[in-house]
């Protein structure tokens, strides 16, 4: 039984539709990363995202600021790069060094360019159920359940992690799909009993093999979207070997969530681009 979900071929599949789309295009989209420091994880995903760019044809700005500057600086460039009309996309590349505040400095980033749906606005607007930025991760993952067929409506779900990033704006989401959602974080008292309801689980943790298979529904949908390295290699927050037994669906690490999210964002400029030429 393959019941493997192959987030990989799913990234190709949109990376392909986007650069028929986009050959077409006079003036080519433009998505520009701002990176504040040298976190080695940080230049692997921003590698990812130029990688995609190049195969579909967006023109790609790494702006490289050092530990050392001054978030006025950053929002300074933030503000240049609003008024910019061959940028169509702002990314700030998390996480950041310690002494600076990404919640202020994101939200600085105009909300019609703000293709990691990070900012206050984009966030609230999925809780009107409103279109708007969609972070990528989320939104990933809704595509990754929505190529797969599965219909959310009245479905359990446990989302596992209650990050801005991941687990808050899923809520949202599926909320909008008429999915029952419960939310648990590091407080959340007796976590089995949500993760052993659910017939979807959504793991953001951040920590290796955290979801054993004593605490899986049988056949529930498992989507995994920890990445936790380990003598170089990376490890999900599920334990693959054991939960893929008993779940209908389950995606791997790596190969599941983490090329979804860099469709997401690629889906995230076209869209953008398309909006401001309007
Ligand atoms: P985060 O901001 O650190 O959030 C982790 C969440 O897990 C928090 O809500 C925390 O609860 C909760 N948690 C911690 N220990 C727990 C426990 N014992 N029981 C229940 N909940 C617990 O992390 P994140 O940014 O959401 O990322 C989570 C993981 O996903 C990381 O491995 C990250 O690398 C990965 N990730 C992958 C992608 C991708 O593209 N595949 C994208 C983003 C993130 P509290 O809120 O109470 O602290």
């Amino acid at each position: 039984m393959n019941n493997i979900i192959d987030g990989k071929k799913i990234r190709n599949e949109i990376i392909e539709d986007l650069k028929k789309q986009v050959k077409h295009y006079l003036i080519k989209p433009c998505l520009a990363v701002i990176q504040i420091g040298d976190d080695s994880a940080s230049n692997t995903y921003i590698k990812s995202k130029e990688k995609a760019c190049n195969e579909i044809g967006i023109y790609f700005k790494h702006i490289k600021f050092s530990e050392d500057a001054k978030e006025i600086e950053v929002i300074n460039k933030i503000l240049e790069l609003n008024h910019d009309d061959y940028v169509n996309g702002i990314l700030l590349q998390l996480p950041l060094p310690q002494k600076f505040s990404a919640d202020k400095i994101i939200n600085y980033i105009a909300r019609n360019k703000d293709v990691d749906g990070l900012t206050d606005i984009n966030l609230g607007k999925i809780f009107n159920n409103k279109n708007g930025m969609i972070s990528c991760t989320p939104l990933g993952i809704m595509k990754l359940l929505e190529r797969e067929n599965v219909d959310l409506a009245g479905k359990d779900v446990t989302i596992v992690g209650r990050s801005n990033l991941v687990g808050k704006p899923l809520l949202g989401l599926l909320l909008n799909k008429d999915a029952t959602v419960t939310i648990t974080h590091s407080k959340t008292k007796n976590l089995k009993v949500h993760t052993k309801r659910a017939d979807i689980l959504i793991v953001a943790v951040g920590k290796k093999h955290f979801i054993t298979k004593d605490m899986v529904k049988e056949n529930a949908i498992v989507i995994d979207v920890g990445i936790n390295k380990e003598d170089g290699k990376l490890y999900g927050d599920v334990d693959f070997d054991q939960v893929k037994e008993h779940a209908s669906l389950i995606t791997p690490v790596p190969g599941g969530v983490g090329p979804m999210t860099v469709a997401s964002l690629m889906l995230n400029v076209v869209s953008a681009y398309q909006k401001q030429q309007k």
